[in-house]
């Protein structure tokens, strides 16, 4: 791949390996479309999770620089909601092709701050771009609808922007999450504050850069940094209308449930831990390449990473053919030629994936393939944890119960369909789920009753192309998955619905007296 040109604050300086940043330069904030540094005295050290190394210094943005991102947003709705909706549509146009051109350099930092595979970053800007590309039908999403109610009168609804939105973006997915908000809440045409994961925000600063060069005007993007008081910040502030969520249940439980309670609306997809049904008639080969690709992929570092297996019958046999695959994963540097998957974020990330992976072998549980204490040569300082196996789980075990996110499965025996479908439907999670079975029937009666909001046929990580919505269901999702993001209920989300009645007659003879029951128009 090239060498990145790195972002517009600091050109030269945007490595492509892991190597140590001599000049480490603070993350700035991004408010007019101009990159501004913080004045702050608090920030965030972000490490490059394979080596440890200082990439960056995150700022805690104080309460003036929130303000002002808040009132620049303020100040430039009024005339971006009056740009065309045609005029909208040529900018997101210039913004996706400018996310595509700089694809490698988006996929090098995420990389770099969130450590997985070059290969894997790439995916994840691709579906961030694809939402932006669906974006550019905007005039379509926007056109109302239209209706002769009665003679001379019609009914005829609109699509009109809120305001001012924000979006508070998670660490695993630092281009997609936000390209989820960025391209339908502007052409839309709100104005959007977005927070990145502190963990790292590059992708998002990338983007901000590209999104000036489109044409963005000044104020309709702009990205403010900080953990929990800058969360604070956009729940309470009365002119912040709508606040998109991804992120963990801890968080987005919290700020749905304040945000909804200071009359902002809220989406919110939260935790996960997906489950896959593996049926004695699937095809034993597809299955094993699809489990050790979407459990082990982005070192388990998915919301949609297949987690859980629910073996039926005598599949539990087939576990050991999942372990030799799955031991011939390069674990490594995301910019290694090779690398399968990459570290887990943080220290801390690390030290809870291993003490869950103690608590299986505590609780009586078998360990196929142990990832604890796997280091790669070069990298001695990184968050390694190597692709994990624990067999014979049971569902009281704390492997089952806790999101683990890390690289590793946990497996369940059962016998039969019907109770793979019952201990599938226990969780509390219901992000994705996934059948491998050869039997449509089987299929059939997998996907009418089981509750899950992403199902799986024969397909691993079943995340929906944005003409669809993502749809988490049970506790993947705050306030009953009402307000999911992308496709029409995303834009739906974005707007606010206007209904207009209007009588226009030529016929100047009226009626003397006035009719003071309800008018039905019939
Ligand atoms: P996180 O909840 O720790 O952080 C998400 C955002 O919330 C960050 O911007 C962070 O600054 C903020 N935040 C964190 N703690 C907060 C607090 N106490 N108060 C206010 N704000 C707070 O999540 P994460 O670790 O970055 O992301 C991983 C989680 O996200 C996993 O649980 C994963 O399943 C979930 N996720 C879900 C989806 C989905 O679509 N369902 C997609 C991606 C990730």
């Amino acid at each position: 791949f090239k060498p990145a040109t790195a972002l517009a604050f600091d050109a030269e300086n945007y490595p492509m390996s892991h190597e140590k940043i001599q000049d480490v330069k603070d993350t700035p904030y991004f408010i007019d479309n101009k990159f501004v540094s913080s004045g702050t005295t608090q920030f965030i050290d972000l490490t490059d999770p394979a080596t440890g190394n200082l990439v960056t210094r995150v700022p805690q943005s104080t309460d003036v620089e929130l303000r002002a991102a808040m009132e620049s947003a303020q100040k430039a709705f009024p005339a971006w909601r009056a740009t065309s909706v045609m005029a909208r549509q040529q900018i997101m146009f210039k913004f996706t092709h400018l996310v595509r051109e700089n694809w490698d350099r988006l996929a090098a930092s995420i990389t770099l701050e969130q450590g997985k595979t070059f290969a894997d970053a790439k995916g994840d800007v691709l579906r961030g771009l694809q939402v932006s590309e669906a974006s550019c039908s905007i005039p379509q999403q926007m056109m109302g609808e239209v209706l002769e109610v009665a003679k001379d009168m019609e009914t005829r609804s609109y699509r009109e922007p809120l305001g001012v939105v924000a979006a508070i973006c998670p660490f695993n997915f630092p281009a997609m999450i936000p390209l989820w908000s960025i391209p339908t809440a502007t052409a839309a045409g709100n104005c959007l504050i977005l927070k990145p994961s502190e963990r790292d925000p590059g992708a998002s600063m990338i983007l901000a850069e590209l999104a000036e060069k489109a044409g963005f005007p000044p104020g309709v993007l702009n990205i403010i940094h900080g953990s929990a008081k800058t969360v604070d910040f956009i729940l309470d502030a009365p002119e912040i209308k709508a606040i998109s969520f991804v992120g963990s249940n801890r968080a987005g439980e919290y700020i749905f449930t304040r945000g909804s309670a200071n009359g902002k609306r809220v989406q919110a997809n939260l935790g996960a831990k997906n489950h896959a049904a593996i049926l004695p008639d699937a095809n034993r080969q597809h299955f094993v390449n699809s489990i050790v690709g979407a459990a082990f992929g982005a070192a388990g570092q998915r919301c949609m990473a297949l987690s859980t297996l629910v073996m039926v019958g005598e599949t539990k046999e087939w576990l050991t053919e999942v372990a030799e695959s799955a031991k011939k994963l390069k674990v490594d540097g995301g910019f290694e030629l090779g690398a399968d998957l990459g570290p887990v974020i943080s220290k801390e990330s690390k030290e809870r994936i291993e003490h869950l992976i103690d608590s299986a072998e505590k609780e009586g549980a078998t360990i196929l393939l142990d990832g604890r204490g796997l280091t790669p040569e070069k990298y001695p300082n990184g968050n390694w944890v190597g692709p994990t196996i624990i067999t014979n789980v049971k569902p009281h075990m704390k492997c089952y119960t806790e999101e683990i996110f890390g690289p590793v499965l946990v497996c369940l025996n059962v016998e039969s369909l019907d109770e793979a479908i019952e201990l599938i439907n226990a969780n509390q999670y219901g992000n994705g789920t996934a059948i491998f079975t050869k039997s449509g029937a089987t299929a059939t009666r997998f996907q009418k009753n089981i509750e899950a909001g992403q199902v799986g046929i024969n397909v691993p990580i079943p995340v929906p192309l944005p003409y669809w919505s993502f749809t988490g269901n049970k506790k993947s999702v705050a306030g009953g998955g009402a307000n999911t993001f992308y496709g029409r209920p995303g834009l739906q989300f974005y707007t606010q619905q206007k209904t207009v009645t209007s009588f226009w007659s030529s016929n100047d003879a009226v009626s003397k007296a006035a009719d003071v029951s309800m008018p039905t128009n019939e």
